[in-house]
């Protein structure tokens, strides 16, 4: 064990109520997990919760603090387990550290008390929907096999109502995805949000029929093919690239944006290496990352060890460079490598042609995302690097079809007064005259 490969933030998602959850939705990997422990109650106890907050705070040398509650549904776990929660984050705070509470939840459960709390301790809350009543219905049901969509929208709606920051997290899967227009028209203007995340959905069948593990070529008729995803993104981004940019936050896109600009995606799954966000079963388990929460990737429990060792541990270093190190050779020679990275492992199973390495099963749908957005990304980079706001891009994109529509004889576009002809369209007749 070393202590030498700490890094000055770490991510812990915990998850107090295992894989426990109110729902039932169909892809859910999570829930295979209550596998995991088989006699378990599936609550975080008050002696994990205290352990877990105090070794966060020792593990990090940075003043701010994210502690982030997922599942399962954390909801379940009752408005008191936050409030002792935030209490022992005051009793270990450093001078000058302050915490962000983040949760992500189906939104089921959200009432106005919960949404008080909520608001009155800063929480930032995701919120999973994905589209419309029909497309978000074919898969997020209850345990009854009954859509759950008015019952999100309710919560959605109180957190509004509360005024309590929130953003939505959208899973891309085989239904939704051939509809990206309704969904993303959905969300900005229905459902009224102005962040948005989005999630292939990619589920491996292990051999015994489960999703347990990240083991198995074959994958579930849930899961999203990897052209629905390039389509799905690159279609959205034409309409968020024409009139929401500045307006509506599409983390893929202003991560992309930020790869353009030789800046930190601030997504993991475009990061060279990973291993700084690890995963809290409500026992005390800690995992490599929460994509894996499966025994090969348990690094130990914050009751015997504390999490700053097991950050550090050399095998949560070797979990994070294997991104990198295991980068099959296609990926090493690929043009959006950059941008790509060869998204998360947890989708390198496709053998690549000389079946020595494995290719990640999205990079179908990666490649063509990345290829298309390219053009318009360059000018965004170029724009915010010659100090214009981002927004810009959409006035420059119009211009810029208005220049391929006008006719020769048509005012220019650019308002000078001329003919198209005659000005910009000067340049184009005579490059297409070449
Ligand atoms: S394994 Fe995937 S989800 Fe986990 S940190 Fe790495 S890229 Fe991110
Ligand atoms: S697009 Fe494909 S080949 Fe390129 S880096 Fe991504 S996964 Fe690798």
């Amino acid at each position: 064990m070393t202590q030498s490969y700490l890094p000055s933030r770490i991510h812990v998602l915990a998850k107090p109520t295992g894989a426990i959850c109110n729902l039932a939705c169909s892809y859910c990997f999570f829930l295979a997990k209550q596998a995991l422990y088989p006699s378990s109650r599936f609550r975080m106890s008050d002696e994990v919760l205290e352990n877990y907050i105090r070794q966060l705070i020792k593990a990090h040398h940075s003043p701010q603090v994210t502690v982030a509650w997922q599942g399962g549904e954390p909801t379940l776990m009752g408005i008191d387990f936050y409030q002792r929660a935030i209490e022992i984050q005051e009793k270990y705070r450093k001078p000058g550290m302050t915490f962000e509470n983040t949760m992500q939840t189906n939104g089921t459960l959200l009432n106005g008390e919960w949404c008080r709390f909520f608001k009155e301790n800063n929480f930032l809350i995701g919120i999973s929907i994905d589209g419309p009543r029909e497309l978000h219905d074919a898969y997020r049901v209850d345990k009854k096999g009954e859509g759950t969509f008015d019952r999100v929208m309710q919560g959605l709606r109180m957190l509004q109502k509360h005024d309590v920051e929130y953003n939505v997290l959208t899973t891309v899967n085989r239904v939704n995805a051939d509809y990206p227009l309704e969904v993303y028209r959905f969300l900005r203007d229905e459902a009224g949000t102005d962040w948005i995340q989005f999630i292939p959905v990619v589920e491996r069948i292990n051999e015994d029929g489960s999703t347990l593990y990240q083991k198995g070529e074959t994958i579930s008729n849930r899961s999203v093919q990897p052209e629905q995803l390039g389509s799905f993104l690159s279609r959205i981004f034409d309409e968020w690239v024409r009139n929401d940019v500045g307006k509506i936050f599409v983390q893929t896109f202003e991560a992309s944006a930020r790869r353009w600009l030789g800046m930190p995606s601030g997504m993991c799954v475009f990061e060279e290496t990973c291993g700084t966000g690890l995963a809290l079963e409500h026992n005390g388990d800690l995992y490599s990352c929460d994509h894996f929460v499966e025994p090969d990737y348990l690094l130990g429990n914050i009751i015997d060890e504390e999490i700053s060792e097991l950050a550090a541990s050399d095998r949560q270093y070797r979990f994070g460079q294997n991104k990198r190190d295991l980068l099959p050779r296609v990926c090493r020679e690929c043009d959006v490598l950059f941008a790509c990275r060869g998204e998360c492992p947890k989708n390198r199973f496709l053998a690549t042609a000389d079946c020595s390495q494995e290719l990640n099963y999205l990079c179908e749908g990666w490649k063509a995302f990345f290829h298309h957005i390219d053009f318009p990304m360059q000018i965004l980079a170029g724009l915010i690097r010659r100090g214009y706001p981002a927004a810009e891009i959409m006035r420059v994109l119009a211009l810029e079809e208005a220049f391929e529509r006008a006719g020769r004889n048509d005012p220019c576009p650019c308002d000078s007064g001329r003919k198209f002809k005659r000005c910009h369209g000067l340049r184009k007749i005579t490059r297409k005259g070449r």
